[in-house]
């Protein structure tokens, strides 16, 4: 069992209360005990962070990236270990721990690749011999806030960019899994990160976001999770000069338009929606298909995701595995209940068994009318909901008909039908025969409309959020009236 411990200010700490974490797919197996943080360890660790900042920031670009690289390398050497116990721990399958946790190793290694590039630039300036040039330099502290679902690549793509830059760190990983945030820590410790640069805080959302509200000189807040809580959140924030940069939920789409090679669509969408459970804010939940190859697809998809192998993550060749919790649960059960009131029709899946750990089958209703609530709101479990369409200014408007606006992908062999859905979609991910989820680290990640607030994270975009651009006017002293 881990037993897990804040990490504030260089020493690993412990708090009075503590909280078990359950395996989801082994429900009497306790897998983690951890502290239950309330507002005085949050604040305690933004104060820490606030003083080891002028040191951190004067640290020379390329030590700060020699200590991101070694991170990376102990994080590799232990790449097993961590993609099991996030395996256990988040009921992620194995195969797609392993990836996230390579994923986290070339994410500390690119950022740190920022150290060999050109930055900052120069302008002309009208006066005389005067030099205008601007560079890249730190906010300061950062609070990072990061869900379950990706427990170690989240906190990494928000971690290696703020510290490359040279801002100091509060880390606050979801309590159902702070698992993969602890073996980022504790990599970047043996990497040999000064004291205070990042702490760790675990525990409850609510008094984290508190103490956020009345922290001093706090420059940066970046949240991935819930719409609901990310916005009010970012209301709470409001009136402070803290800058705030929201990843939340999506309800995606995939379109199979009538030339489509129909194998490939189903298996991106039966990856897409029920890997992981249909865990992932860019899980395919809406298939939206040409009338005239509807049934004919439905067939094939019905094929592929029967064919998925639901079970234990820690089997190596599990592909969906438990819902997080009985929450979870719950609320999956309740949303196919109510697709069901509203008309909806069962092709596949509908229930699961909970008793050994929180299992729903993988499922799919068609019949629904895509205003209904259930083809609107995100489940974030193993739900889609598939519907005809005649064509593509209407599959369009589906797309485009949500709050959400995070990713959406067609499948086409029309490069004109691909480029105008590229065009149309109001996502931040848009695909051409590839599945709405999984977007490589080296580019811009992230949604618009209800999906997302603020600049976007992972590629170099990421270092918009958190750095300034600083101005430098130089004119040397000699210089006068002009000459
Ligand atoms: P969540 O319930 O909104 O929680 C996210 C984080 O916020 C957790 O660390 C949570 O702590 C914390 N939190 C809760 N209340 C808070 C408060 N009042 N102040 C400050 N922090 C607070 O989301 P989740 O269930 O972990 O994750 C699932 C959601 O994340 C889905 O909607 C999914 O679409 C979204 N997501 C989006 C992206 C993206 O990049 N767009 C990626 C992954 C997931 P506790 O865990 O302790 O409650």
């Amino acid at each position: 069992m881990i037993q897990g411990k804040n990490f504030i200010g260089g020493r690993w700490k412990e708090t009075p209360k503590t909280y078990q974490r359950e395996n989801p797919a082994r429900l009497e197996e306790v897998v983690g005990l951890y502290p239950l943080s309330g507002e005085a360890e949050a604040t305690e660790a933004l104060v820490v962070a606030r003083e080891a900042f002028p040191s951190w920031k004067r640290t020379p670009l390329l030590e700060r990236a020699h200590i991101l690289k070694e991170a990376a390398k102990r994080l590799a050497t232990r790449g097993d270990k961590v993609a099991r116990d996030i395996a256990r721990e988040a009921g992620k399958p194995l195969l797609e721990a392993r990836t996230e946790v390579r994923r986290a190793v070339d994410i500390l290694e690119y950022y740190a690749a920022y150290a060999y590039t050109p930055f900052g630039y120069r302008v002309a300036s009208a006066r005389p011999r005067t030099e205008l040039r601007t560079q890249r330099v730190p906010l300061g502290v950062v609070a990072l806030i990061t869900p379950w679902n990706f427990p170690i690549a989240i906190p990494t793509w928000k971690l290696a960019p703020a510290l490359i830059l040279g801002n100091t760190v509060v880390l606050k990983p979801a309590s159902l899994a702070p698992i993969g945030a602890l073996h980022l820590v504790q990599a970047l410790e043996e990497a040999g990160l000064p004291e205070g640069v990042v702490n760790l805080v675990i525990g409850p959302g609510t008094p984290f976001g508190r103490a956020l509200e009345k922290a001093e000189d706090l420059r940066a807040v970046s949240f991935t999770g819930s719409a609901e809580v990310g916005l009010r959140l970012k209301a709470r924030l409001a009136s402070l000069a803290t800058r705030v940069q929201l990843e939340l939920g999506g309800k995606n789409a995939y379109v199979v338009w009538k030339d489509a090679d129909l194998v490939l669509a189903a298996r991106q969408i039966a990856q897409g929606a029920f890997f992981y459970a249909g865990q992932k804010c860019t899980a395919t939940s809406r298939i939206l298909v040409h009338r005239e190859i509807y049934e004919a697809f439905k067939e094939t998809l019905l094929q592929e995701v029967g064919q998925l192998k639901v079970g234990d993550p820690l089997e190596e060749d599990t592909q969906v595995g438990p819902l997080i919790d009985s929450t979870a649960w719950e609320g999956t059960a309740r949303w196919v209940e109510r697709g069901l009131r509203d008309g909806g029709r069962l092709l596949i899946g509908g229930e699961g068994a909970r008793e050994k750990g929180y299992f729903f089958d993988p499922t799919i209703l068609e019949g629904l009318d895509l205003k209904a609530p259930l083809a609107q709101e995100e489940v974030f479990g193993p739900v889609a909901t598939v519907h005809p369409v005649t064509s593509l200014e209407q599959a369009l408007e589906a797309v485009n008909a949500t709050r959400y606006g995070l990713s959406a992908s067609i499948a086409t062999r029309d490069l004109g039908i691909a480029e105008r859905f590229l065009e149309e979609a109001e996502v931040g991910l848009a695909h051409v025969n590839q599945p709405t989820a999984g977007v490589e680290y080296q580019a811009p990640f992230g949604g618009s409309k209800g999906s997302g607030y603020g600049p976007k994270e992972q590629g170099w975009a990421a270092l918009e959020f958190y750095g300034d651009w600083k101005t430098l006017v130089i004119t040397p002293p000699e210089v006068r009236d002009g000459h």
